[in-house]
């Protein structure tokens, strides 16, 4: 192979996945490279494998995925096969409600709510796995990129060590390198989407850099206990468990859910996600737990779990989900510069967060599809 790929992609999450994977059924020929900052594939709905207890495997961004009564025939296509397998399961039972008064009752969703078996991350390996020439999907993980250019009608990103690489088309399927938050992130002075165009080369690009600016997020921190196998953990008879909490208890404590994950030596991950706009106002660990014990005084298995839980890891999710001013469907591909966009930053169309990524790449791989690659 050529060291000029047809595609590179940046990022491995859902719409990267879904993207290579449809790109690569139907034109299975092109070499698409996926480069990704974080150690494997998922992205925000990724899973993490502790490094200090090779036993321990949770998932500590998004915990369950969910679709609306309007999902499009394409993720049908493509998520049949993982509900027929009990890849995908059905959790709407295992998702119930706390309101203020501590009271749990069942969660009322009208969506069809999942879990990836037996981990998220398995999610974006069983979409790739429906491609039908993977030796052209190609990855380069625990790579930064900070710059991107177009040179002779050819793109060159560059990582954070340096290494140049070469594609025909480029697809950014995250915001970051669009939108003003990379600045501190990556420690950088400009945007790098910006410098890779004069203004008024092309207007796709100037009217996403444009756009992009005004996007907003829900900020997430999810603080991860640990609860070692014992007579404690085995009275609890749940595989996995979540419990979203009501907008009273959001906006006095920031809790928003706890899930429970069952890890493969019966011990319990316990997840507590706190939501925030702007700032998370500082909690100690004692507090928090000193909360959690309020909340569930009337139910001893869970008392008996946060008496025994230990902090072991937590996670900031500084733009865990788009809020407010989606972009348009229309902004996803510039024919120009051969640059595509997907990911939830695409227009949402009143659903979640994987479900959009997800339409955004299957639109995207169906225009690309039917343009001259
Ligand atoms: C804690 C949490 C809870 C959530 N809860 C919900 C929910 O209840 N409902 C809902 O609808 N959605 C929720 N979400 C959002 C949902 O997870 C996302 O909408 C979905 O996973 C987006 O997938 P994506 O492919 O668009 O982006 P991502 O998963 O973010 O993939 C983009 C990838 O690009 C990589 N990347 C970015 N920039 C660079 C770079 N410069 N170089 C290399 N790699 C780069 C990132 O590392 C990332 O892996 C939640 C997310 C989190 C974190």
């Amino acid at each position: 192979m050529s060291n000029i790929y047809d595609f590179i992609v940046i990022g491995a999450g859902i719409s990267a996945c879904t993207f290579a994977s449809l790109l690569n059924k139907s034109s299975s020929d092109l070499s698409i490279l996926l480069v990704e900052h974080g150690r494997r594939i998922g992205g925000r709905a990724t899973t993490r494998k502790s490094r200090k207890n090779k036993n321990l495997e949770y998932d500590h961004g998004l915990p369950s995925i969910n679709f609306t009564e309007h999902i499009s025939e394409d993720i049908l296509k493509l998520i049949s096969p993982l509900i027929n397998s009990k890849k995908l399961i059905d959790i709407s039972k295992d998702i119930l409600l706390m309101n203020e008064f501590g009271n749990i009752n069942n969660a009322l969703n009208h969506d069809l709510i999942y879990r990836s078996s037996p981990l998220m991350v398995n999610f974006c390996e069983e979409i790739l796995n429906q491609s039908i020439n993977p030796k052209n999907i190609n990855f380069s993980f625990q790579t930064l990129i900070k710059s991107i250019k177009r040179i002779h009608d050819l793109w060159e990103i560059k990582d954070n060590n340096g290494k140049l690489i070469k594609s025909q088309n480029l697809i950014l399927s995250s915001s970051l390198l669009a939108h003003p938050r990379c600045l501190k992130i990556l420690n950088i002075n400009s945007l790098p989407l910006r410098d890779a165009f004069i203004p008024g080369k092309d207007k796709v690009v100037d009217a996403l850099l444009k756009q992009t600016k005004k996007l907003t997020y829900i900020m997430r921190k999810v603080y991860i206990f640990y609860v070692s196998n014992s007579s404690v953990v085995q009275n609890f008879n749940h595989q996995y468990l979540q419990i979203i909490f009501t907008n009273i208890i959001k906006e006095d404590l920031n809790f928003e859910r706890i899930v429970f994950q069952r890890q493969s030596d019966g011990s319990i991950i316990i997840s507590l996600h706190c939501s925030y706009i702007n700032n998370l106002p500082e909690i100690s660990i004692d507090n928090m737990i000193k909360s959690l014990i309020s909340l569930f005084s009337s139910y001893k298995v869970f008392l008996d779990l946060f008496f025994e839980a230990s902090l072991i890891d937590t996670m900031d999710w500084r733009a865990s989900q788009p809020l407010n001013n989606l972009l348009p469907k229309e902004l996803q591909w510039s024919d120009n510069s051969k640059i595509g966009f997907c990911g939830d930053w695409f227009d949402l169309n009143s659903c979640g967060g994987v479900e959009s990524a997800m339409n955004s790449s299957i639109r995207l791989v169906k225009s690309l599809t039917r343009v001259d690659l």
